[in-house]
């Protein structure tokens, strides 16, 4: 159903580095055509003023959850939106902040000395695992055109429907050279969703997973390969694990 203006639209943050809110805050040709048809009650990273007690149309979450505070304040955000979207890996996965998993509390300790010994936490959750999600817009942070095409797909009732295919597929549509076949690179491309045209192997860098995991992806045929370049099962591991969830 294609919502009326004026559209509450509201960005909650958890753990996170602000990333995803600034991919959007630099979509600036496009704000104001935005700033037209919603009302933004909440935006961290552009307002410290809160619409705290407004029913939001559109939420869109970044960060993934780490302690009991922000369970409370993602479920009470949930209550009072009609369309929840998990924006970004960290929303999505855990992302980069799942880096930490075992030694949690080592490195809480090693971050803020004694005071990390009292601080009430727990390993990085996507979004998904406490609170129904309508919607994703994947990536570290997620392509700005991408962002803009959900949120406008939403205002007009809709949803946007995201690449099924491998980032190697957008790879080879721009006629790169195969980074893992070429140099033995340790590229996720084969397994990662597409979306983001390539954007690293375009620049000569194997891709990182951010986007997340391909459906029927061949994780099997992919460590082998990486086995024949020299990695061992380790780095295998470590690189299948760097933005949290691979399932
Ligand atoms: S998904 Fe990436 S860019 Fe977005 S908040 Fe997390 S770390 Fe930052
Ligand atoms: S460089 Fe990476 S993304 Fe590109 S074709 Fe090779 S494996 Fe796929």
């Amino acid at each position: 159903m294609k919502l009326k203006p004026p559209i509450n639209l509201a960005w909650i943050r958890f753990t996170s580095c602000s990333g995803c809110q600034l991919m959007l805050l630099n979509c600036e040709p496009s704000l104001a055509e935005l700033a037209r048809i919603v009302a933004i009650r909440d935006f961290p990273l552009a307002s410290s003023t809160l619409g705290k007690n407004t029913e939001i149309d559109i939420g869109l979450v970044e960060g993934s959850i780490t302690t009991p505070s922000e369970l409370e304040r993602l479920l009470a955000f949930r209550r009072k939106v009609h369309l929840l979207v998990a924006v970004g890996a960290c929303a999505l996965t855990a992302g980069v902040n799942s880096l930490v998993r075992g030694e949690r509390r080592q490195a809480m300790t090693k971050v803020y000395a004694e005071q990390g010994d009292d601080w009430n936490t727990f390993p990085p959750q996507p979004v998904a695992h406490f609170v129904k999600v309508d919607g994703q817009i994947p990536g570290c942070p997620p392509e700005p055109g991408e962002l803009l095409n959900s949120i406008g797909t939403l205002l007009n009732g809709g949803w946007a429907g995201h690449q099924v295919m491998p980032v190697c597929m957008e790879c080879r549509i721009n006629e790169n050279p195969c980074l893992l076949e070429r140099d033995r690179a340790p590229c996720l491309g084969p397994i990662t969703l597409a979306g983001c045209n390539a954007r690293c192997p375009n620049l000569g860098v194997p891709c990182e997973g951010c986007r997340g995991v391909v459906a029927e992806a061949n994780r099997d045929e992919l460590c082998r390969l990486f086995k024949t370049a020299g990695l061992t099962d380790q780095d295998i591991s470590h690189r299948l694990e760097r933005f949290g969830e691979t399932t």
